[in-house]
């Protein structure tokens, strides 16, 4: 079976995990922490970074820091992990659904700014829904399959609305969006994912990017149970979600081979586009020419919805090759089915399209052929 996705461990990540066995830093405290975060705002250009036990915990220890509240509503695009609904459901907000935009798979800017000059009134307490009469709080635009979305269309309305912005940049690390790494975008604040499928994996991880000392000193004290000192005097409700040493070994020998990692994964993206171009029934994933994605994923989309790309996946694991769908929308998700929301004629119709290819970075060149040329074949 060729997989789609799964991580090379090769590097320094043995030597690493030897050196916290040895030293007994395997919690929170120790050396690879630190130095993750280091090379975390080395890359993204961001000026501080706090390592996380996952993307989701990232994602809501920055809502809270950037002030989301029980019953507002945050702006999230229907496509995305379901992550990204569950944080802002984690601090008693609901999401408000929007569609994408179909040149990029993210969140549409000229929808957002129509959307919320018709829908919510500015008022002493901020934006208000109108419909429900709860407060927009924020917005959460996602990197979709890290290709950042339209960021400086989407911080200038959030500019305009008062309103914060956390970017779900899970997949992301390595994009530039005109030219900037993703810790300059604008957000408030920026949040990765080291989940196991991820193009840099630490096993569970994730991370919180910001430029705005403050609000990253709030993060890093509510992430660390709220210490206020050594005599276990909390001055909030704080949440442990820090990451492990033992998760940042992994990590810093993962983040030693970024450059390597991302450019095998744009390799392998231009070869599918390459390899399908003119093909009669599928098309290419989006590349608007603001952004150069990160292709955490790769893969086509079929010009007919399900059932074709269910039987388009089948066929590919019969021939030994897992070939996946992608997310299934916010909207159509039992807990979200009630969240407010935009029509979703991109979102409803697009995720039912799309067959995930192979994409390890460590994926041979003889591999990709071997799933181009069984795809063409199941195509006809
Ligand atoms: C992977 C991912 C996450 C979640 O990260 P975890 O580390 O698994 O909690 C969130 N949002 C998006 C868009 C993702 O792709």
């Amino acid at each position: 079976m060729i997989p789609l996705c799964v991580p090379d461990l090769t590097g320094n990540e043995a030597l690493y995990l030897q050196q916290c066995i040895a030293t007994t830093f395997v919690s929170s405290v120790g050396p690879f922490v630190a130095r993750l975060e280091d090379m975390l705002t080395a890359s993204t250009g961001a000026a501080g970074a706090f390592a996380t036990s996952a993307g989701t915990t990232g994602l809501h220890l920055s809502l809270i820091a950037v002030g989301v509240r029980p019953g507002d509503l945050v702006v999230l695009p229907s496509f995305t992990f379901i992550a990204s609904a569950n944080a802002i459901a984690h601090c008693g907000a609901t999401p408000w659904l929007f569609d994408i935009s179909p040149d990029s798979w993210t969140l549409d800017p000229a929808l957002l700014a129509a959307t919320l000059a018709a829908e919510t009134d500015r008022s002493a307490d901020g934006v208000i829904h109108r419909a429900s009469g709860r407060r927009v709080a924020a917005i959460m635009p996602v990197h979709t399959m890290g290709l950042p979305a339209d960021m400086d269309a989407i911080v200038a309305i959030a500019r305009d609305y008062g309103l914060k912005v956390v970017a779900d940049s899970a997949a992301a690390l390595g994009a530039t969006y005109k030219g900037r790494p993703i810790g300059q975008l604008g957000a408030d604040l920026t949040v990765l994912s080291f989940n196991g499928n991820k193009t840099v994996t630490t096993g569970g991880g994730g991370a919180v990017l910001g430029n705005d000392a403050d609000i990253m000193a709030l993060v890093r004290h509510l992430g660390s149970t709220a210490r206020v000192d050594v005599d276990y005097t909390h001055d909030r409700v704080g949440y442990n979600y820090r990451m492990t040493n033992l998760e940042a070994a992994v990590g810093c020998a993962q983040m030693e081979r970024l450059d390597r990692f991302v450019g095998a994964k744009r390799r392998i993206a231009a070869a599918y586009d390459h390899a399908f171009a003119g093909l009669p029934g599928v098309v290419p994933f989006p590349q608007p020419d603001w952004a150069r994605s990160a292709c955490w994923f790769s893969g086509v989309v079929l010009s007919q919805p399900a059932p074709e790309s269910v039987v388009v996946r089948a066929e590919m694991k019969r021939a030994g090759i897992e070939a996946r769908s992608f997310w299934k929308p916010m909207h159509l998700q039992p807990p979200y089915a009630d969240a407010p929301a935009t029509s979703q004629p991109v979102a409803g119709e697009v995720w039912q399209r799309v067959v995930t290819l192979p994409c390890s970075t460590n994926l041979t060149a003889d591999q990709q052929n071997h799933v181009i040329a069984t795809l063409r074949a199941i195509l006809g």
